[in-house]
């Protein structure tokens, strides 16, 4: 059940579910099928002022319990306003990685830290409103594009909202649309394609501006010149805060602060493009073959 959902999608809607309380809460349990266990621990204490280190400690994770293990005993340490670059084939983890450090799955060994805090003796809220999330199949409320710009951080103003969709590149197309901000999107409303509605999630990130940026890239979701606009927004966050970017693009691989490459046997390397190029191992094969990685 529910394995056609990406985890970091699943994510996403968790965000949102959690804000519209208990009814909302429990039907997308159910709908989900996520791990009821994870709540609060009775000594849990809120995360505030993140510096946007993470750890993983020796972390181990399998869906199931009987199940097969995605990830095994894997250690990366990821500094503050550091961005890192995922790479790997499908299948790998990489989305699972991520979906680890909002909570969204329970470890089933080891532990992950964020500026030294266990996730688990935090609160869920307090953690999650310090982690955006840009999945790679967006998902868009019944709602205007406004509230669905805005519905990490309520209280912005309209000019608020408006400067972060510019910075999204996707503020030139919601003047477009019939009723502007307020035009209905999601089932009932407009269709959007697949890079307007990645835009749309990247103005929500900017917007909470969290110090911890998961973003998984598509490069099929945007055209070339969108591509690029979106990018140099992206850059302007770099160093800011921790980005983890599950990566497509060339660009984005190459630039990135680090490299981490992910396949069935964990992390098989972990450098800058320069060194792993240098290595002559599965990053330079990835990179030589030049197709997207
Ligand atoms: P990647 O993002 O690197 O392509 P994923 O993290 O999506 O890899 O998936 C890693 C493994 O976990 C795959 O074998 C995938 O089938 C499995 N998987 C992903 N999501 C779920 C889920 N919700 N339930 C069970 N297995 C899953
Ligand atoms: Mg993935």
């Amino acid at each position: 059940v529910g394995v056609l959902v990406d985890p970091v999608q699943r994510f996403v809607n968790f965000a949102r579910v959690a804000q519209e309380g208990l009814p909302g809460f429990t039907r997308f349990m159910q709908i989900m099928d996520l791990q009821p266990e994870i709540a609060d621990a009775p000594h849990a204490t809120p995360l505030t002022g993140v510096r946007g280190r993470i750890e993983f400690r020796d972390v181990s994770f399998a869906y199931a319990e009987d199940g097969e293990h995605v990830l095994r005993g894997l250690n990366l340490r990821v500094q503050p306003g550091e961005t890192v670059a995922l790479v790997g084939p499908s299948g790998a983890g990489k989305s699972t990685l991520c979906a680890l450090i909002p909570r969204f799955y329970e470890v089933t060994a080891g532990s992950i830290l964020i500026d030294g805090h266990d996730v688990r003796d935090v609160t869920l809220a307090s953690l999650r409103r310090q982690i955006g999330v840009v999945p790679q199949d967006v998902y868009l409320f019944a709602g205007s594009v406004a509230d669905n710009i805005r519905y990490g951080r309520p209280d912005a103003t309209d000019a608020e909202v408006e400067a972060a969709a510019r910075r999204a590149h996707a503020h030139d197309f919601i003047r477009a649309l019939p009723l502007g901000y307020d035009t209905e999107v999601g089932q009932r409303g407009v269709m959007l394609s697949g890079g307007q509605r990645q835009r749309l999630s990247l103005a929500r990130a900017f917007l909470t501006d969290p110090p911890i940026l998961l973003l998984d890239e598509a490069t099929s979701a945007l055209d070339t010149g969108s591509e690029r606009a979106v990018q140099a927004a992206l850059e302007t966050l770099r160093g800011h805060r921790t980005q983890l970017v599950i990566a497509h693009r060339l660009s984005t691989v190459r630039t990135a602060d680090r490299i981490v490459v992910l396949t069935e046997d964990g992390i098989v390397e972990d450098g800058t493009h320069a060194q792993l190029l240098a290595r002559g191992g599965a990053y330079a094969q990835l990179y030589d073959s030049g197709q997207a990685v």
